[in-house]
């Protein structure tokens, strides 16, 4: 028995059956877009810890960072003693990510707290209950977070859910546009929404309504553009906060701090966490400064919100991200993925789709005679395949049906070469 498998073994006696996991792979240290596991084996990570190190395994001045402020001190709470590097953050975060005239920011530590935080923050901000969300959402898994996630099977018998939670279909172009055009396809949703207010729910009552402007866990769907933009008009005309969430988006992959800068489309209330903190238990809520002090003192917080930590290993990735030029980087990296990977789609039928923006790119695994039928088949078949042969890549999707690109952005052409080659060849086999 290796090592890796002993442990694996040692992992399935104790550790309750519902933490999933994607593969048998083990860590003994990793660096860069490197894991080597604990048989001394090198893998190549498009996984990424989920979308957590775009900024690459342990970058050396993030490490330094959290060194040095460990021997200061570990921990105050924010509620209770000021501490600067929580303010330096907040100052950072609403510089990159300026929500109009006046940013305000609030810490906590995982996506779920901040997407919570959030919703408490526009219901306080606009004195009503409910909440839109969508079809394929994956929003996290503490009440509010899990009720606003769609797919069932990460919420078996976890009721009952949050109240005053409405669904709205996502608008998936590649899934549903039919023989619409992209344009004839967002009429169509739109009006939708708008009927939302007729048959969903009272829109006098709507407090927010949430959205992933590209959708991770979903499956890597963007949400066209015009119709982003006519939801933002849809909200501003009812009085509704516009929350975008970006907490598998946002930091880099896209090309931007945040997807909705790639839009070109502002949100009253958004979230980050996963690659802000470069594994690091961070997350930010960052709003418009009217919208984020609506929320009363005392509401929103906790012991550990913004760990002194956790924030400067924040700051340090920031800084990190601006001098490497990680946006410039991501697009590159993109455009790469996105040559392979169409030219393949051309010889296979069963790759219905490649799409995304900047690296966060997926491809869309469907039957060869029926283009609008999922193939979970082919797609787990080749995430294993590709965890034998030395990559580490997830699968995406309601259906599971797709494969996610989430590599750390610092990962080099040679390295990138290798992954993206053993994918196609894995790909190439599952499909025979
Ligand atoms: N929102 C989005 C868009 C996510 O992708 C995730 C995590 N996959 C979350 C929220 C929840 O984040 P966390 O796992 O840190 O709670």
């Amino acid at each position: 028995m290796t090592e890796s498998q002993d442990l694996f073994e040692r992992r399935k006696k104790i550790v309750a059956n519902g933490v999933g996991v994607f593969n048998t792979a083990t860590v003994k240290d990793a660096k860069g877009a490197i894991i080597t596991d604990v048989d001394g084996r090198e893998l190549i990570d498009f996984a990424g810890g989920i979308g957590v190190v775009n900024a690459g395994h342990c970058p050396e001045p993030v490490v330094e960072a959290i060194r040095e402020q460990a021997g200061k001190y570990l921990h105050t709470s924010f509620n209770v003693v000021t501490y600067e590097p929580y303010i330096t953050l907040c100052e950072e975060l609403a510089e990159i990510l300026p929500h109009g005239e006046k940013t305000k920011v609030m810490l906590a530590s995982t996506g779920a707290e901040a997407v919570e935080n959030a919703i408490k923050i526009a219901r306080q901000a606009t004195n009503r209950p409910a909440i839109l969300c969508y079809t394929d959402a994956y929003h996290g898994r503490t009440m509010m977070a899990m009720t606003l996630t769609s797919k069932i099977s990460y919420k078996y018998d976890c009721g009952p859910f949050a109240p005053e939670v409405y669904r709205l279909p996502f608008p998936n172009f590649y899934r549903y546009h039919g023989t619409r055009t992209m344009e004839e396809f967002v009429e169509d949703e739109l009006k939708r929404l708008h009927e939302s207010a007729l048959n969903l729910v009272d829109v006098k009552n709507v407090a927010a309504v949430i959205i992933e402007p590209i959708q991770g866990e979903g499956g890597f769907n963007p949400v066209p553009q015009k119709y982003l933009e006519g939801l933002r008009a849809f909200c501003d005309t009812h009085g509704i906060m516009l929350i975008m969430d970006e907490v598998q988006s946002g930091f880099c992959r896209t090309g931007h701090w945040a997807s909705w800068q790639h839009y070109g489309v502002l949100p009253d209330i958004s979230t980050y966490a996963k690659s802000l903190g470069s594994g690091l238990p961070i997350a930010a809520v960052v709003g418009k400064a009217d919208v984020m002090d609506a929320a009363a003192v005392g509401s929103i917080g906790g012991t550990y919100i913004g760990s002194p930590i956790c924030c400067v290993a924040a700051s340090a990735t920031i800084k990190y991200m601006k001098e490497i030029n990680l946006n410039e980087k991501a697009v590159k990296i993109g455009q790469v993925i996105m040559n392979r990977l169409q030219s393949l789609m051309k010889q296979h039928p069963e790759i219905g789709d490649v799409r995304g923006v900047g690296a966060m790119i997926g491809i869309e695994f469907v039957k060869s005679d029926d283009q609008r039928q999922p193939n979970s088949e082919i797609c787990s078949e080749i995430v294993k395949g590709c965890a034998e042969n030395g990559l580490i890549v997830l699968s995406a999707g309601t259906y599971k049906n797709i494969i996610r690109i989430l590599s750390p952005l610092v990962i080099t052409d040679k390295e990138l070469e290798k992954g993206l080659s053993i994918l196609e060849t894995e790909i190439s086999k599952a499909i025979q």
